[in-house]
């Protein structure tokens, strides 16, 4: 037999056992939870490869997990018939840290360990294969791969800087892993201990596991159930063992049918968005299984991009066992069935939000962008997605409502719905642009994520009633008097025109202020500010279009101004005042790029004013 090869770990990965060897962990039993993960991984890997007709050798081998303790030897042992390593992916797979996961894992853990608290987290991280040497003190895989013409390989690892590969005889495909247990980890060689771990952790799992060779009992796989069968501890726990988080979802719905097309989906609302992001790393999502058979990981293809961020499995007997990664994208009945889960998804969000508002909440915000996503990239069900948009109001600051109950509350005479953009609440409440709003009782959606103007600009419409920005909404105060002001005004307003010079679209009149002096407005047609900003982002070279400058007459600053501009056209300090009035819009609203001469100018008034 050939040589043993010494090498040596990546650095990352010594940090990692450093942490698992020398600390103290409340939940050492998960390592079971990842082994066993790991074979199933390779065993459906294999069946996949034996489906397409792959698999040369040992094609008539049991799909199987076989665990067998060793009292004698201290010596837990767990084997599987799955794809099994070659030495290069012995070396790849093992000897490196692939999940950006694990690396977080390593942040937290060491400052845990630093801050001297007991480790909690790695039942939330699932380190994977090391996690074996919080309970062994020797590690050995002997491994062969299903590939023809390949040789078996042992591994050996004592847990420290070092592992060591060699050829090894093995007869058959698969993966065995010896552990060799520490002293303090002899409970682990209780059957009883054993069989308990696993109903707690692994009872999924679609692939037989023998216990000293006794094959233990596991539940059936539950999406295939008729739903009255089945118990909500039963989803519930279902969704520990396919998400790996002790966490409960938010919600989950379970779809069965027979025609036109048969499949089964039982899809999750994961409670967090953090959860989410570690499902992705977990290659998750939703798999797609065909008969019971896992056909493709964290499949892209069974539900749409703005989805994926349900967790579960979706199953029919009407894909072809033996299709193609490529052409699962292309068939027929995978799209059918796309299409019915997508539309059975947005009904249930739909009616839970009717049904239970706070729930609802929760995963509107965990998932907020997700939906958006959808109403711009879905053009088949904008309408239904656009349900389930929610927004804060002029009239509701603190709840947040649908586009169904604005319409509901809607004024007679109100003929579009409104909206304003702003970074924040208490920002948005101080545009000038809400005055005529309020004073008609017309509410006006706040948008307060920059993707928000994109999404309604995407809908146009909602129950036939146009969206329409509030700053050039063409609304009028219908009282008498303001028309006798607006020709008091005309020569102000040239005046006005003059001095700012092509720094504005125009100057006008306004007929929707109430008490502020002045507004910026956007002329019609154009991108509003906030859409602009993003385009500036993008492209620094990006012009902002031109506002239109509006001017309250009623209001005491414009009406004194426009007495001293009666009294002397000439004067300097009005055209200090004028200047500074446009300043002030802009400023507020991000757009001032004369920033040091309006400084200037401010303390110019200043000291004006102490004389
Ligand atoms: P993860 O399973 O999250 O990818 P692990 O550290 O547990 O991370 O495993 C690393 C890799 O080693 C796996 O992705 C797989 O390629 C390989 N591997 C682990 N266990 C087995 C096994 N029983 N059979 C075949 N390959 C395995």
């Amino acid at each position: 037999m050939s040589k043993k090869t010494e090498l040596e770990f990546q650095s990352e990965i010594k940090q990692l056992l450093h942490i698992l060897i020398f600390s103290l962990y409340k939940d050492r039993e998960i390592f079971l939870r990842e082994l066993i993960s790991n074979s199933v991984d390779a065993l459906n890997k294999v069946q996949f490869e034996l489906l397409q007709n792959r698999v040369e050798q040992d094609k008539e081998l049991e799909l199987k997990i076989d665990i067998k303790i060793d009292k004698d030897k201290n010596m837990l042992v767990i084997e599987d018939t799955g794809i099994g390593m070659t030495r290069k992916e012995l070396i790849d797979n093992i000897g490196t840290v692939a999940h950006s996961g694990t690396m977080e894992f390593l942040k937290k853990a060491s400052k845990k360990m630093k801050d001297g608290e007991k480790l909690d987290i790695i039942g939330k991280f699932g380190v994977g294969f090391y996690s074996v040497f919080m309970v062994a003190k020797e590690v050995k895989i002997i491994t062969k791969s299903y590939k023809s013409n390949s040789s078996g390989y042992l591994w050996h690892s004592e847990g420290n800087e070092k592992y060591t590969i060699e050829k090894w005889d093995k007869q058959k495909r698969g993966t065995r892993i010896e552990i060799y247990l520490k002293d303090d980890a002899k409970e682990f060689l209780s059957e009883d201990k054993i069989k308990f771990i696993i109903d707690k952790h692994s009872k999924f799992v679609p692939f037989p596991i023998y216990l000293n060779g006794k094959k233990i009992e596991k539940a059936k796989p539950i999406w295939s159930q008729p739903k009255s069968s089945l118990k909500e501890e039963d989803y519930k726990d279902f969704y520990k063992y396919i998400s790996g988080y002790d966490t409960e979802p938010l919600s989950y719905i379970h779809i069965s049918s027979d025609a036109p097309y048969q499949f089964h989906a039982l899809l999750y609302f994961p409670s967090s968005s953090i959860e989410f992001l570690n499902l992705l790393k977990k290659e998750s999502g939703v798999d797609l299984y065909s008969r019971k058979v896992l056909i493709q990981k964290g499949s892209t293809d069974i539900i749409p991009e703005y989805l994926n961020f349900l967790k579960g499995i979706v199953d029919s007997e009407d894909i072809p066992l033996n299709v193609s990664r490529e052409s699962i994208q292309n068939n027929l009945v995978v799209n059918k069935i796309k299409t019915h889960i997508v539309k059975k998804v947005i009904e249930h969000l739909n009616k839970l939000k009717e049904k239970d508002f706070e729930k609802y909440l929760k995963i509107w915000n965990n998932f907020e962008r997700k939906f958006k996503e959808g109403v711009i990239s879905d053009y088949t069900n904008k309408d239904k997605l656009s349900e389930l948009l929610l927004f804060k109001s002029m009239n509701n600051r603190e709840k947040m409502i649908d586009l169904k109950s604005y319409v509901e509350n809607m004024k007679p005479d109100q003929k579009e719905i409104y909206y304003l953009f702003g970074e924040n609440v208490n920002n948005i409440i101080k545009n000038p642009a809400l005055e005529i709003f309020e004073k008609k009782g017309f509410d006006v959606l706040f948008l307060l994520d920059p993707i928000d103007e994109f999404v309604l600009d995407n809908l146009r419409e909602y129950k036939g009633k146009k969206f329409k920005m509030a700053e050039s909404a063409d609304i009028k105060l219908d009282d008498k008097e303001k028309d006798s002001e607006k020709e008091d005004a005309s020569d102000f307003i040239k005046y006005l025109k003059e001095l700012y010079k092509d720094r504005v679209e125009d100057v006008r009149v306004s007929e929707r202020l109430i008490k502020s002096p002045c507004a910026i407005v956007n002329p019609d047609n154009t991108p509003s500010v906030g859409v602009e900003k993003i385009m500036k982002m993008m492209n620094k070279d990006f012009e902002f279009t031109k506002k239109i400058f509006e001017i309250n007459p009623k209001n005491s600053l414009i009406k004194s101004m426009i007495k001293l501009f009666e009294k002397d056209k000439n004067s300097e300090k009005l055209k200090e005042l004028s200047l500074q009035l446009l300043d002030n819009q802009l400023l507020r609203a991000g757009l001032l790029k004369e920033v040091d001469e309006s400084v200037e100018r401010i303390y110019k008034i200043m000291e004006e004013s102490l004389k």
